[in-house]
């Protein structure tokens, strides 16, 4: 049984988080939202239309809306997360680091909350919080309190707005496609991330996040333990835990090769030199190499010319040469690509009659 400091998980006593109450349903309103009408994939291969598309959308604007750039920004290595707006009608620019590190769904969910956190005492009738995070706006829109500690809070925010007269729209712009007011933004989170002196922004995960961060942190420590108590190379060689559909073949004989190659137990000089010394582990085709998985799939010479079309095959795919990706443990691979990586494999230790030997 592995030990998992559930103390470090729940490090916030109940009592420090917000406690507002989800609106019951007959209370829910509408939260307008605007995309700006383009993808992605789009903006990024052309900005410049993307620029002018959104010049034209919000050119109509009245004089008495307040547009608002929000970003949030995670560096994944550093576990530091932040989050900032941009006013360009105030000049107002401001950013924080987020006390705990979190996803980058909640880190712009902090920088909507302090975006209306801040325009909440000024006298606006139309407040337009320009964002590239669609799942942001979604969660809040579609009253996912669940999603997290942030969705009741920013919600109560719109609601006492709405009722000063103030309305609260959503404009979704696609990221990184040089819109002024979002790389600002972007900047700005990025800037105070690395930046000591940055400002802090209270943030605690709800129980929802912090259940699920505990749930990976059990499974990873779970796994790096099975992996280091293991001798089967298809267990050492996995880089997840996830079920992993073995390959069938019909003929049984090819069946039970394939599963020898995958997990290392198998006839080949290395493994049998372990428990019969009088065998030697080099390869047996006169190499000065230690006859393993790697040796015979990759590296001996001797089979290079049986071995082009398995090569050649994962070169064309841009693939890594590796055993686990040749013996079916690389899971990015689609299933369709590994049954062809497989029948390369299969040609192969039939060619050279490795087969015989697994
Ligand atoms: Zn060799």
């Amino acid at each position: 049984m592995i030990q998992t400091n559930t103390e470090e998980a729940f490090n916030t006593a109940p009592s420090e988080i917000p406690w507002i109450e989800p609106l019951p349903p007959w209370q829910l309103f509408e939260i307008k939202t605007q995309l700006l009408p383009t993808s992605k994939k789009v903006a990024r291969n052309n900005p410049q239309l993307t620029q002018e598309l959104f010049r034209r959308f919000t050119e109509n604007t009245a004089d008495s809306a307040l547009s608002v750039f929000t970003d949030g920004s995670c560096h994944q290595l550093e576990k530091v997360s932040s989050c900032a707006f941009f006013i360009p009608k105030l000049q107002e620019r401001k950013a924080w680091v987020l006390e705990n590190y979190t996803t980058s769904f909640n880190a712009e969910l902090a920088a909507i909350q302090q975006s209306l956190k801040f325009v909440y005492p000024l006298d606006w009738q139309d407040i337009i919080i320009i964002t590239d995070s669609k799942s942001a706006i979604q969660a809040v829109t579609h009253f996912k309190w669940e999603a997290s500690s942030l969705i009741p809070e920013i919600i109560e925010l719109i609601k006492n707005l709405k009722s000063a007269g103030t309305q609260v729209t959503f404009l979704w712009i696609p990221s990184h496609s040089g819109i002024y007011g979002n790389e600002i933004a972007d900047e700005l989170a990025n800037k105070t991330r690395t930046d000591p002196d940055g400002v802090t922004m209270a943030y605690t995960s709800n129980i929802k996040e912090s259940l699920s961060k505990l749930k990976d942190r059990h499974k990873q420590e779970t796994f790096i333990k099975i992996k280091a108590l293991s001798t089967n190379l298809a267990v050492t060689n996995r880089t997840d835990m996830k079920i992993l559909p073995w390959l069938t073949h019909k003929k049984r004989y090819i069946q039970v090769a394939l599963l020898r190659l995958r997990s290392g137990h198998n006839k080949l000089n290395y493994f049998t030199n372990k428990w019969n010394s009088e065998i030697s582990p080099y390869c047996s085709s006169g190499c000065q190499e230690i006859e393993n998985n790697t040796h015979i799939l990759i590296e001996c010479p001797h089979h290079a010319s049986a071995r082009n079309p398995l090569i050649d095959f994962l070169v064309s795919q841009k693939l890594p040469l590796d055993v686990p990706t040749i013996t079916g443990l690389n899971y990015s691979i689609p299933k369709h690509t590994q049954q062809q990586i497989a029948k390369h494999l299969i040609t192969y230790l039939i060619k050279t009659k490795l087969i015989n030997r697994l």
